[in-house]
């Protein structure tokens, strides 16, 4: 597997937890949807990262949650623009299907910064007939939101009533069923994507319509 320097552009702090870290992208190719493994140089210890930046992007961006009690996360918040990291990747298949490709009803569900791939998805490929639901805590976590048509974009909130929905997607998704021919990619933490399988599997999608990408 490839492993190569890559410079740090910027540090960007989008709330007091979470910030993009954006690397030089050099020539690295990546399919929408993959991650790579972030290390720090001439050390083993190192995490993996979905990309959160598309394939048009002359950068390459990743959506990082600090967590306090974490080593990795907080040492990458505190680089400095041209400190260096090894990149190891790409990795993974939690990429796009052909029929999505090709405008089949999707359905994008992810908390938290599980919300990358689905960013990379949609900036690379504009035309998705996709919908998001993106579960957060407060409404100032709807990171990239920009990135998706606004009518296409629902923020569910669990901590306050800011979002388009007050409550976890779990709550959301049994309120509004989805029709069974409907693909859904799911990426996040495991008790969500545990608690949405079984939901989806109730509406009768079967297992090739429910894909997954478990961060932690
Ligand atoms: C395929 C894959 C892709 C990933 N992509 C991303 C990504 O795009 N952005 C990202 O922030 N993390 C992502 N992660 C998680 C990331 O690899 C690290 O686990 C995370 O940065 C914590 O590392 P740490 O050393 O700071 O803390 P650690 O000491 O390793 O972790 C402490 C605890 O923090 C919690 N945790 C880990 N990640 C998160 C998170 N994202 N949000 C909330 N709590 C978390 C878990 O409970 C974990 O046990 C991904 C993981 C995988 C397997």
């Amino acid at each position: 597997m490839k492993r190569r320097k890559h410079r740090v552009l910027e540090i960007i702090n989008l709330t007091p937890e979470t910030f993009i870290l954006r690397l030089d992208r050099q020539d690295f190719q990546f399919e929408p949807g993959q991650y790579v493994v972030i290390r720090i140089p001439d050390e083993q210890k190192g995490r993996e990262y979905s990309i959160f930046s598309s394939t048009t992007d002359n950068y390459l961006d990743f959506l990082i949650r600090e967590i306090p009690s974490g080593e990795f996360s907080r040492y990458l918040r505190h680089l400095e623009p041209g400190s260096e990291l090894d990149v190891e990747g790409p990795k993974g298949y939690f990429i796009l299907n052909e029929k999505t490709k090709l405008g089949h009803p999707t359905l994008l569900i992810a908390s938290g910064t599980g919300i990358s791939p689905f960013h990379s998805y949609v900036k690379s490929y504009p035309d998705l007939n996709y919908r998001v639901l993106h579960g957060v805590h407060f409404a100032d976590e709807a990171y990239g939101r920009e990135a998706f048509k606004p009518e296409r974009y629902f923020l569910c909130t669990s901590r306050h009533e800011k979002g388009d929905y007050f409550g976890r997607v779990t709550s959301c998704l049994k309120e509004n069923p989805v029709q069974k021919d409907t693909i859904c990619y799911l990426c996040g933490n495991s008790d969500m994507i545990e608690e949405v399988t079984a939901i989806l599997e109730k509406y009768g999608l079967p297992p090739e319509n429910i894909r997954t990408e478990v961060f932690f």
